[in-house]
C-alpha cells in the first residue's frame, strides 16, 4: 500500500502518522519526493483498510499495490488447489462436472436423473433441497425431505451431493448430507454463512453474485478460507449487465481472470447463465474451452414439468451428447472429463 502526503503536510506531522501507521503492524518505507513525501508500507497489508487513512488530514491519496486477499491469492499459493470429494476431484487435470435438477422434487425423479447423469460421465449430483425463490409463492425446496431424496440418490449411484445452504441455522443439519456446500448467488455476500461454512471441513461452492465485481467474489472466497476452511470452488454463473436476451449475462473473461489471480477451482453454471436450455450447450463448451475447471449443468428428465427451473434445464441425453463434445474440447486443453 502506498499512501502519498499531501504537499503542505509538516514533517511533524508526517512523522505522527508514520508511527500511527507502524503501529498497525507494518513497516514504512519513506520517500521525499520533490512536493510531497510518500510512505511504501511493507508487510501484510490485507488486514488495512485504504479509507482508514484517507480521513487523516495530511494525505492526498492511497492505493493499493497488492490484492486485498491473501489466502486466495495465486502469488502466494502457485500451485492450483485440488480438491477431493470420495472418489471425485476438483481442480487439477480432470474435468469436475455437476449435473441435476434445479430442485430435487421426488424420489423417483432425483433417482432416474442421477442414474442417467452419472451414466454419462457426470462427477457430482447437483439437487437443491433448500430453494432461494425470487418469489415467496414459487416452490421452496422439499428442504429435508429433499436432503432424504439426494441421499438415496448418493447411495444409489455413489454420486456426492451439491446442495444449497441457505442459512446459518441449516448447516448442521446439513453436514450429513451435503458433500459440497453450495452458496447460492444471492447470498454471495452473506458474511455470517460464509463464516459459519468456513468453519466446517465441506468444499464450498461459492457461486457469484449477480452484481459482484471479480474482486468481490474473491473477497468471498477469502471470508470462508479465513476461518480454516481452504476447500473454496469459485463459480461464475452469469451477472446482471444492461442485456435482458438472456437471464444473465456470462462473464467469461472472469474465469482467465480468476484463473490468474487465484489458486481456487473455478467452474461454470451455463444454465443460470443463460436461462434457456438451447444456449446452454454452447456456454460450456465455451468455458472448458476457455479453462474452466468444471461445470454445473441442470439436467431434467421432464423440464416442461419440472418445479423449478425447467426451461434451462438441458434433457439427460442432450447432457449425454454434450459430454462427448466436452471430452474432445477438454483434450486440446491437456485436460479430460
Ligand atoms: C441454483 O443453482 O439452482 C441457483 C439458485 O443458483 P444461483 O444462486 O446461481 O442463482
Ligand atoms: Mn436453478
Amino acid at each position: 500500500m502506498v499512501i502519498i502526503m499531501k504537499p503542505e503536510a509538516t514533517e511533524e506531522a508526517i512523522e505522527m502518522l508514520k508511527l500511527k501507521v507502524e503501529s498497525l503492524g507494518v513497516k514504512v518505507s519513506r520517500t521525499q519526493g520533490e512536493n510531497c513525501s510518500i510512505f511504501g508500507l511493507v508487510g501484510d497489508t490485507s488486514k488495512l483498510d485504504p479509507n482508514h487513512f484517507l480521513v487523516e488530514e495530511i494525505v492526498d491519496r492511497v492505493f493499493r499495490v497488492q490484492e486485498p486477499f491473501k489466502l486466495a491469492n495465486r502469488k502466494f499459493h502457485p500451485q492450483d488447489t485440488v480438491i477431493e470429494v470420495g472418489n471425485s476431484i476438483i481442480g487439477g487435470d480432470k474435468i469436475a462436472v455437476m449435473a441435476g435438477p434445479c430442485s430435487v422434487e421426488s424420489e423417483e425423479q432425483i433417482v432416474t436423473i442421477a442414474k442417467q447423469v452419472k451414466e454419462s460421465g457426470a462427477t457430482f449430483l447437483r439437487g437443491g433441497a433448500y430453494k432461494p425463490r425470487t418469489s415467496p409463492y414459487s416452490f421452496q425446496g422439499l428442504r429435508e425431505n429433499g436432503l432424504e431424496l439426494l441421499k438415496l440418490a448418493k447411495d444409489k449411484t455413489g454420486l456426492p451431493i451439491v446442495t444449497e445452504v441457505m442459512a446459518v441455522n441449516q448447516i448442521e443439519g446439513m453436514l450429513e448430507y451435503a458433500d459440497v456446500f453450495q452458496i447460492g448467488a444471492r447470498n454471495m455476500q452473506n458474511y455470517d454463512l460464509l463464516k459459519e461454512v468456513g468453519k466446517t471441513d465441506k468444499p464450498v461452492l461459492l457461486k457469484r453474485g449477480f452484481s459482484a465485481t471479480i474482486e468481490e467474489l474473491i473477497m468471498s472466497a477469502e471470508y470462508i478460507m479465513a476461518e480454516g476452511n481452504q476447500n473454496v470452488i469459485l463459480c461464475e454463473r452469469g451477472i446482471r449487465t444492461f442485456e435482458t436476451y438472456t437471464r444473465n449475462t456470462l462473464d467469461i473473461s472472469a474465469i482467465p481472470a480468476l484463473k490468474r489471480l487465484t489458486h481456487l477451482p473455478v467452474i461454470v453454471d451455463p444454465s443460470h447463465a443463460a436461462g434457456m436450455w438451447w444456449m446452454v450447450e454452447p456456454l460450456a463448451k465455451a468455458a472448458i474451452a476457455v479453462g474452466a475447471d468444471g461445470l454445473i449443468i441442470e439436467v431434467h428428465n421432464d423440464p416442461a414439468n419440472a418445479k423449478c427451473d425447467g426451461e434451462q434445464s438441458i434433457k439427460p441425453e442432450r447432457f449425454d451428447s454434450l459430454m462427448n463434445s466436452l471430452r474432445e474440447i477438454a483434450k486440446v486443453n491437456d485436460r479430460s472429463l
